[in-house]
């Protein structure tokens, strides 16, 4: 895959000679450091998107918590002022005294040279390609997406700056054209018919659109469904699918339409864990993209389905309902801790509440066990019309 060039790069010098320099300077740095017989510290920036609090109070000091807290005054800061901020929230300091940071950082330096090279030769590459250029010695895909986050962090970019992009897995359909590099995308001509969402998200443009809102929903077959009953035709919107927990252009593009066209934008996910939990990676990002998650977060996202109590109001029959599993218990009860939840969505956090005090889950297609196009016919129009969303 290759890219010509991007729309935010600055006038004067390009991202990646930007990049390149650093990449220059630092190892340049490394090299001097130990032919002086020093050993090297680096110091690579913490980020996170959120704290947990105990005791759903953010002003209580609790000394078992992150260490980062240590950070911060206690008296009149609050110690979620590092995820409200984007700010880092401490340091890490790897040395090569210690044998694991050693591997580490020969882990980023030999991903930092195959970046090098892509951006040299202006390619791309994905995170998997990497991982199979020394599988022998990066082990494992986590140590490399570690070692990318860390490079990212330490240049202070975007992953996608360093020319590592996703295969892409999200969906879109709908009231849309636009063009990514030499390639258009006219979902308008068929409004029905899935694409994929665009790889080179910073290539995106000539966007135009005659729709409502967007809507996000997480499962694919809830936007198969969408598409056979013709969805598109009746409602004048843009459906967009992360097919599960959305990778980073599938987040970007849905920022960029976000940001572009003004649009409401909601999100339908299943009522379980799960689905709770890939709504707050699209409103608030994932904790292993802390780092970027200021270009990934969509804050204006609103949740419309399916709520615990969308169960009574839409008649789904007990054998529809599943009861939690004890990792699900599990799961819910670590995410009632996360800070953003108390201070910026309250009521989706009472929500999260009543499904543990309910034990039990359900599927988005359950809300369809009356009639195949219930989903389409009323439900979703019905919670827009209505603002049955929050
Ligand atoms: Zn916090």
């Amino acid at each position: 895959m290759e890219g010509k060039r991007t729309r935010f790069q600055s006038e004067s010098q390009p991202q990646s000679v930007i990049l390149l320099t650093k990449i220059k300077e630092f190892t340049r740095a490394l090299l001097a450091a130990l032919t002086n017989g020093r050993s090297p510290l680096i110091l690579i920036d913490r980020f996170r998107s959120y704290c947990t609090l105990p005791n759903s109070n953010w002003f209580d000091s609790n000394p078992n918590q992150s260490p980062f807290h240590l950070f911060v005054s206690n008296t009149n800061v609050s110690q979620c002022s590092f995820c409200a901020s984007d700010l880092p929230c401490g340091k890490e300091l790897l040395t090569l005294r210690r044998k694991s940071h050693a591997h580490r950082l020969a882990v980023m330096l030999r991903v930092m040279l195959i970046v090098q090279k892509l951006l040299q030769e202006n390619k791309h590459s994905s995170k998997r390609d990497i991982y199979y250029t020394y599988p022998s010695v990066f082990l494992d895909q986590s140590v490399v997406d570690q070692a990318i986050n860390d490079i990212c962090i330490l240049m202070q970019c975007s992953r996608h700056n360093l020319n590592v992009v996703s295969a892409g897995n999200g969906l879109i359909m709908g009231w849309i054209r636009f063009s990514e590099g030499e390639r258009i995308f006219d979902c308008i001509s068929s409004p029905n018919t899935a694409h994929p969402v665009p790889v080179h998200v910073e290539e995106v443009q000539d966007i135009i659109s005659l729709a409502q809102y967007i809507l996000v929903v997480e499962k694919e077959s809830v936007f198969q469904r969408l598409a056979n009953d013709q969805f598109c035709n009746a409602n004048h919107c843009i459906v967009i699918t992360g097919r599960g927990y959305p990778d980073i252009p599938t987040r970007r593009f849905l920022r960029l339409l976000v940001e572009n066209l003004c649009l409401p934008a909601y999100c339908l996910v299943d009522c379980d864990p799960y689905g709770f939990d890939i709504l707050t990676t699209y409103r608030f990002g994932s904790m292993q993209m802390a780092y970027d998650t200021k270009h990934l977060r969509v804050p204006e996202i609103q949740w419309l389905g399916a709520f615990p109590s969308d169960s009574e109001r839409y008649f789904v029959p007990n054998q529809c309902l599943l009861p939690l599993t004890a990792e699900d218990k599990r799961k819910v009860e670590a995410m009632l801790l996360r800070c953003y939840l108390e201070r910026e969505v309250p009521q989706w956090r009472l929500e999260l509440q009543l499904i543990l005090q309910r034990g039990v889950k359900f599927e988005i297609e359950a809300l369809s066990v009356h009639a195949l196009s219930f989903l389409s016919e009323s439900y979703i129009p019905s919670k827009i019309e209505g603002k049955l969303i929050m």
